[in-house]
């Protein structure tokens, strides 16, 4: 991964530094958006454990605002409450699951987990292995915690992330995980909108707006039918009767539709290609950034089955600050206050092997070599690809996973003189041919807020051909599209508003593109090799390359170990009695 100018606020000098660095409070830079009434009101306080007691002011309020679906965007910002997400069967089930893992019977012996990666599944696979009672031992190669959440602050002390992160209510697992760490009040809920710019009308936007009094998927489909600017009604209608089979069939359906990309399963289904430009774009490039004609249609099937089954499924969230220290460090700290440890700087340099094929050791870049009862890859799955023993390679398990290739992306930043005005609380969909979708972070998190400047983050994808560009050319390909979308506010050659400064994090493989027929090539957590494990988006669990599939194959991956634990416990007596004997 190549990071422009990065300047890593958890950068630990030296090998296997064990992690001790605090949260800090970024609230303190927030100062109350113009529209509340009382700075003091805006208390966004720290929630109780598993509870969820946000406070909301009467002072905050959301402005009133001139409703009409197609507009300039005028800056109303405010935080909406918590919705009430805990009681929906997915985050029921995603509760249970987390409490199986505090309430198993405490292990005879411990088992030592070795695990290589801490994103959010290395993260979430040692989390729930520690309250399981068993020692995870999480091993990092960067010098910064969340693999593609990661972040770093620059010399002026602004940070800039690897991807412009939304966390949505149809997230049960990260929810749920929120929650158990006490910090449900770190997510910034934005209104219920889907909010789409007009690539024929510069400067305009087209919402979606979904009402709160009604329940899913009424909501959505409300949504869907009082936009009247970018689909038309026949359009509607005839996308609507080639959803059907997709309603009437169940899941079944939606798999089955994997050897399809969302341009053919348009066409097959009768929908008109207006279809796909207006909407299916713009959808397609924010869940895998790659183009309707590349991604598989069952992609975009789980994502609207997800978002639109439940009332609250596509509200959105943005994280309170950088994800390193906002997220990651609470599930560091919890880690190790139950005797669970989290190295930086610990690069995996090769599986050694045992004759049998089984893992012998990690062996580090620093020479180190370190052993467990049980081993865990969460890296990418193109880092565990170029890892694998030879031996291994073979094996159908593995060999699948020659399919799975990551997608590149970029996430530019960019600071501005002055605020803009056209701009939103909440995530845009730009409907650029560069970019993806976009939020003025200077509004929408409080870390970020500055009343004066505004700093867009904006995901630029496709990415293919652009990874190996320069950041200038980036930068002057991304001021051309800004300018569409801001035309009386930027202009391509500065001589409206004036970058400040920008910074450029070029992801060359990030999640894996999810092209048609990758499914049957997605891998169990558990591995044929006995006591090897993988976690991480890309392994089998139902939701896509997202946070939330990372968190919960985490917890698919933990749960595999805790099934395999007689066995695993053997195996460590195996191995200690066969050294013995030798
Ligand atoms: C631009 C962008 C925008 C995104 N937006 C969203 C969004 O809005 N919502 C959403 O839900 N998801 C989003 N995602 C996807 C989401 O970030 C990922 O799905 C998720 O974070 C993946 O987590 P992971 O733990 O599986 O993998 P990773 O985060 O990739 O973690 C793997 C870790 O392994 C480490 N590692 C690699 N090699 C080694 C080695 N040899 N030894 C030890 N460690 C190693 C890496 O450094 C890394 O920390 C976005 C991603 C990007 C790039």
């Amino acid at each position: 991964m190549s990071v422009h100018g990065s300047v890593s606020a958890l950068s630990l000098t030296g090998h296997g530094s064990t992690l001790n660095v605090r949260n800090s409070q970024p609230g303190l830079r927030y100062r109350h958006p113009a529209c509340f009434r009382q700075s003091s009101t805006l208390a966004f306080t720290r929630s109780e454990s598993m509870g969820h007691a946000f406070k909301f002011s009467a002072g905050n309020a959301p402005c009133s605002r001139a409703r009409s679906n197609v507009g300039r965007l005028r800056v109303v910002c405010v935080d909406y409450p918590r919705p009430e997400i805990d009681n929906t069967t997915n985050f029921l089930e995603a509760a249970f699951l987390s409490s199986t893992f505090r309430t198993s019977p405490r292990p005879a012996k411990p088992l030592k987990v070795v695990i290589a990666g801490a994103g959010l599944a290395g993260l979430s696979t040692a989390k729930y292995l520690a309250d399981a009672g068993h020692k995870p031992l999480l091993l990092e190669a960067r010098d910064v915690l969340g693999g593609k959440v990661a972040a770093w602050k620059d010399d002026d002390g602004d940070w800039y992330e690897t991807g412009l992160h939304i966390f949505f209510g149809a997230y049960p697992n990260i929810q749920n995980l929120f929650g158990e760490l006490g910090i449900n009040d770190r997510l910034q809920w934005k209104e219920h909108s889907m909010i789409f710019a007009m690539p024929n009308k510069p400067g305009e936007y087209s919402r979606f707006d979904f009402p709160d009094a009604l329940p899913a998927p009424i909501n959505g489909i409300l949504a869907i039918l009082k936009n009247n600017e970018m689909l038309t009604w026949p359009e509607k209608v005839k996308f609507a009767i080639g959803l059907l089979p997709a309603m009437l069939g169940g899941q079944a359906y939606v798999e089955a539709q994997d050897g399809l990309s969302v341009q053919e399963w348009m066409r097959k289904q009768g929908a008109p290609d207006r279809v796909t430009t207006e909407v299916f774009i713009a959808m397609s490039k924010a869940l895998n950034f790659i183009n309707p004609d590349e991604l598989s249609m069952q992609c975009i099937l789980i994502a609207l089955n997800r978002f639109l089954q439940e009332k609250h499924g596509s509200k959105m969230a943005f994280l309170d600050g950088n994800p390193p220290e906002r997220l990651c460090m609470p599930i560091v700290d919890h880690i190790q206050s139950l005797g669970g440890e989290v190295r930086l700087n610990s690069r995996i340099k090769k599986i050694e092997l045992n004759d049998d094929g089984t893992v012998k050791n990690f062996l580090l870049n620093s020479g180190d070599v370190i052993e467990g009862d049980v081993y865990v890859f969460a890296t990418p799955v193109d880092i565990l690809k170029l890892l694998l023993p030879d031996n291994w390679k073979e094996i159908p398990y593995f060999k699948k996973l020659e399919k799975l290739v990551g997608v590149p992306v970029i996430n530019v930043h960019i600071w501005f003189d002055r605020k803009l005005k056209n701009t939103y609380d909440s995530l845009l969909f730009s409907r650029s041919p560069l970019l993806s979708v976009y939020a003025d972070m200077s509004v929408t998190c409080k870390e970020y807020y500055d009343p004066n400047k505004s700093m867009l983050e904006l995901v630029f994808a496709p990415a293919e051909e652009w990874i190996s560009r320069t950041d200038s050319e980036i930068i002057d390909a991304t001021m051309k599209e800004l300018a569409k979308l801001f035309p009386d506010e930027i202009a391509a050659d500065q001589s409206k508003a004036k970058i400040v400064k920008y910074h450029v994090v070029k992801t060359p493989r990030s999640v894996y593109k999810t092209v048609p027929n990758c499914e049957p090539c997605r891998p169990l957590q558990r591995s044929p090799m006995e006591g090897f494990y993988l976690s991480g988006d890309y392994t089998k669990q139902k939701y896509l390359a997202s946070m939330e599939g990372a968190v919960l194959s985490g917890k698919l991956c933990a749960q595999a170990i805790m099934q395999d634990y007689e066995l695993l416990a053997g195996l460590g007596q195996r191995t200690l009695a066969e050294a013995t004997i030798s």
